[in-house]
């Protein structure tokens, strides 16, 4: 950890409904209880679930963030569609783009640029997602892809504070595989040197067993997890652990 916090943002999917917001009293007990100045803790719901989740964490220092926003700055007829400013007013205070599972149904970095634009505006702060596929690592393109993904979706955006990037490689995402300790190690550093002070994360099927290693990784600063977050205690695992 390089970073003041350890994060730990939780990507709950198309999962989720009013009764699973229940199970996040553990999670909420037990973050009043632990190394608060130290960790971060992220979730974002599905939007149906923003509100009801921001009335429950308003007494936390849990923050709540959207998976997802439509790139316009202003509203319109886009039907189905949220804006930055929405999910700012709902009391969300940051926005995941750039995900590969958004990437492959045709957002493209030049999109996904206009949408980082347009939230920060909004004064949202940025989970930015980038990663490789399995044929680009294999074919030793990560770092040509990563860089132009970062180069691309962080057009003109001078202010990098708002944004934290989470390396994600798309093979790794819910098939319980990671990458080499030493993988990891070495593209963090690579993403840090091109974008200097930067929060970077790891995310890709992180659970309560792979966390003993993950967490040796000294130049990560937190974690993106999707399946493991679902379930409250294997959360409050991986948090634990990682500080053990
Ligand atoms: C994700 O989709 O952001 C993610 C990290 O998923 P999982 O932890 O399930 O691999």
């Amino acid at each position: 950890m390089t970073n003041k916090y350890m994060y730990f943002i939780a990507n709950w999917k198309m999962f989720g409904n009013l009764k699973t917001l229940n199970s996040l009293n553990k999670v909420i007990s037990f973050v009043k209880k632990f190394k608060k100045n130290k960790i971060k803790l992220i979730y974002c719901p599905p939007f149906t679930l923003l509100s009801p989740l921001n009335n429950k964490l308003k007494l936390t220092t849990i923050d709540l963030g959207a998976q997802n926003c439509h790139q316009s700055e202003s509203y319109g007829a886009n039907t189905g569609q949220i804006n930055s400013e929405m999910i700012k007013a709902v009391g969300a205070k940051y926005v995941i783009l750039g995900h590969s599972e958004n990437r492959v149904l045709g957002e493209n970095d030049r999109l996904i640029n206009l949408k980082v634009k347009n939230s920060i505006k909004a004064g949202l702060k940025i989970i930015f997602c980038i990663g490789e596929s399995l044929n680009q690592k294999k074919k030793k393109q990560t770092k040509k892809i990563l860089s132009d993904q970062i180069s691309q979706g962080l057009k003109k955006i001078k202010n990098k504070k708002k944004i934290i990037i989470a390396y994600e490689p798309i093979w790794a995402i819910g098939s319980g595989l990671i990458p080499k300790e030493t993988e990891i190690l070495e593209i963090v550093k690579f993403i840090k040197r091109k974008v200097r002070g930067s929060i970077v994360l790891y995310g890709g099927s992180v659970n309560s067993k792979n966390i003993n290693t993950l967490k040796k990784i000294h130049n990560v600063d937190g974690f993106l997890i999707g399946g493991a977050s679902q379930n409250s205690n294997n959360f409050i695992d991986i948090i634990k652990k990682s500080f053990n």
